[in-house]
């Protein structure tokens, strides 16, 4: 490819609007343009990228057995109507209708399009198990579509869909994509890390997000510097934290004057946190919840939520603790009427002796109560927020955290589709039994976004080799020295017939400018060809990651040793 006949508009300046950097430098190297908010134009460059995640994506899952097939975007409501999500789906969902008033939807996702096909093809258990997969753009009216690629409104995903007779089935299914992800990624040249993605409902193994750690990911995660245990931190169950056997002493009210916050109190007491109780109230369509974890902890909202079995919580007002009998920087689990609030212990505060906690009296705190004693909660759970040097679940390591960006999610669906729109095959027995389904989805666009966030510096883009756009820029540094240009010329006609994807800079520019737009496009290799090196007998060769310089002997197989410096990085 010519640069000058390239279709990558370049910008000087960072657009105002972008939030992230790979939006800012998708728009400055001009790999994108946006029509509206969450929706893009891919430009050639952004395009090859996108492409080259495809293929990856592509012979992974050819090779783990899935077989690719294309469904229409456009989805008709009574499909959703049988699976009972067309009311529920929400403002996600752009939906249309035709000229003859028929509703429609444009696809967010697939698992309903993709069981009705199954479910009149698919009759005998000798055709199970099957996956099906597709690459193709979906749709979701995001309420917030931000970040450029990474929350679009119309991106590109790669979704699959497994078929088995059973949950022993399903289980091997969900394992062969689990594995073809890792592979994907590591092919794709990224650092991610699958992660648990749920609660431990459905045995812990029901799902996992792949994420790709970046500063700027919307995901926080909590792993193990010890073993491969990594969730989403709002996820993260956590074991109780036994406290070391005392004997109960007295339990005593102590004055406590302006000590509203756990610190206050501690200070002022002389005690550790975690020989104090904290306290968070919400309000909820139950009433008021009364929290309470360890003093050094946090509460987890939605464990919370999940715990007490409501929708959503907020925090409570005054009126609402005093009308319980309590009030704020006060509270305690302690003499609480069970018909005025509910009260949720987390687990380790169940195993804690003699700690100190609010009095439910402005001014006061009571000190050595102990659970069981002194107090009854309504619920006991695990309701704390895991945190950086907490013990890991699996192994007893110490958790770290990091961010993340959430580029795939392998996840069971077991029987919910089949049996609600009634995806049935025949046993061996000839008895009919729902299919065992799981479904795979990558986000593809957002893979490329995620790249960048991870590989980048103050000059631009560092493309892993594997996902660039291309792989060498050839640039000769003055135009006028017909000899180097020459050179130029006949090195990037040897590297593209030896199949390395290669750009020549023929533009006439200034080197500075030359060098600048490789750097912000991001070429992993950079080949400068300039009269003075050249009166060596050499050319120059730069690695975009690493910065290293190499000078190889013109004369020499300069194609052999290109080729064996993008195959090592
Ligand atoms: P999120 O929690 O980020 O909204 P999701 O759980 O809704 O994601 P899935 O329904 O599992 O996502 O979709 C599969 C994959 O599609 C995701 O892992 C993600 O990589 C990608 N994806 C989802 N929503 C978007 C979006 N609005 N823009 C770009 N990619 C997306
Ligand atoms: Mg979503």
């Amino acid at each position: 490819m010519r640069f000058s006949k390239l279709f990558a508009p370049t910008l000087r300046e960072v657009p105002a609007e972008a939030e992230v950097v790979s939006q800012q430098l998708m728009l400055r190297a001009g790999f994108m343009r946006k029509s509206a908010a969450g929706m893009y134009s891919y430009l050639p460059l952004a395009w090859r990228v996108l492409k080259k995640i495809e293929n990856i994506i592509r012979e992974e899952m050819d090779a783990s057995g899935a077989q690719e097939i294309l469904m229409p975007i456009v989805q008709p409501a009574e499909l959703w109507q049988e699976s009972g999500r067309w009311d529920v789906y929400g403002l996600e969902m752009v939906r249309l209708k035709d000229r003859h008033n028929r509703e429609f939807c444009l696809g967010p996702t697939h698992e309903e399009m993709v069981t009705s096909l199954i479910r009149g093809d698919v009759r005998s258990y000798r055709q199970l198990p099957m996956n099906l997969y597709q690459i193709q753009n979906k749709y979701r009216d995001e309420r917030r579509p931000r970040f450029g690629l990474m929350r679009g409104r119309e991106f590109i995903m790669k979704d699959a869909y497994s078929f088995d007779r059973d949950e022993a089935g399903l289980d091997v299914s969900y394992k062969t994509m689990y594995d073809a992800y890792t592979r994907i990624f590591d092919r794709c040249g990224l650092t991610y890390r699958p992660v648990e993605a749920d609660s431990g409902a459905i045995g812990g193994n029901g799902s996992h997000e792949f994420m790709v750690l970046a500063e700027s990911g919307e995901a926080e995660i909590a792993y193990c510097t010890q073993c491969d245990y990594a969730a989403d931190v709002e996820k993260a169950e956590l074991h109780e934290i036994v406290a070391p056997e005392e004997t109960a002493l007295e339990k005593a009210e102590v004055v406590t004057p302006d000590c509203k916050t756990i610190v206050d109190v501690c200070n002022y007491l002389n005690l550790p946190q975690d020989k104090s109780v904290k306290a968070v109230a919400f309000k909820s369509e139950k009433g008021l919840i009364l929290c309470f974890v360890r003093g050094d902890h946090e509460v987890n909202e939605i464990k919370v939520v999940n715990t007490v079995g409501v929708n959503e919580v907020e925090m409570a007002d005054e009126d609402m603790l005093i009308a319980a009998g309590t009030c704020g920087g006060y509270m305690g689990p302690c003499g609480i009427d069970p018909k005025k609030a509910i009260v949720v212990c987390d687990s380790t505060v169940m195993k804690m002796h003699n700690f100190c906690c609010g009095a439910n009296k402005e001014g006061y705190h009571l000190v050595n109560v102990n659970p069981g004693r002194d107090f009854t909660p309504t619920y006991v759970a695990d309701i704390r927020l895991i945190q950086e040097g907490d013990p890991c679940p699996h192994c007893g390591g110490k958790v770290a955290k990091a961010r993340g960006i959430e580029v795939g999610q392998v996840f069971k669906l077991f029987t919910k589709y089949s049996k609600a729109m009634h995806a049935t095959f025949l046993d061996e027995q000839g008895k009919e039994q729902p299919m065992v389904m799981g479904c795979y989805g990558i986000g593809v666009s957002r893979t490329m976004a995620a790249a960048i966030e991870q590989n980048n510096d103050k000059d631009g883009i560092i493309w892993p080799v594997a996902i660039a756009p291309y792989e060498v820029l050839v640039v000769p540094v003055n135009n006028k020295d017909a000899e180097s240009t020459a050179k130029a010329e006949e090195i990037y006609a040897a590297l593209t017939k030896a199949g390395v994807e290669t750009v020549i800079d023929d533009r006439n520019e200034r080197p500075g400018v030359k060098f600048k737009d490789a750097d912000l496009i991001g070429y992993p290799l950079r080949v400068v060809v300039g009269p003075k090196t050249l009166k060596a007998g050499e050319i120059e060769v730069k690695a975009r990651k690493t910065g290293e310089v190499t000078m190889l002997p013109v004369a020499g197989d300069y194609v052999a040793a290109i080729k064996e410096m993008l195959a090592k990085l």
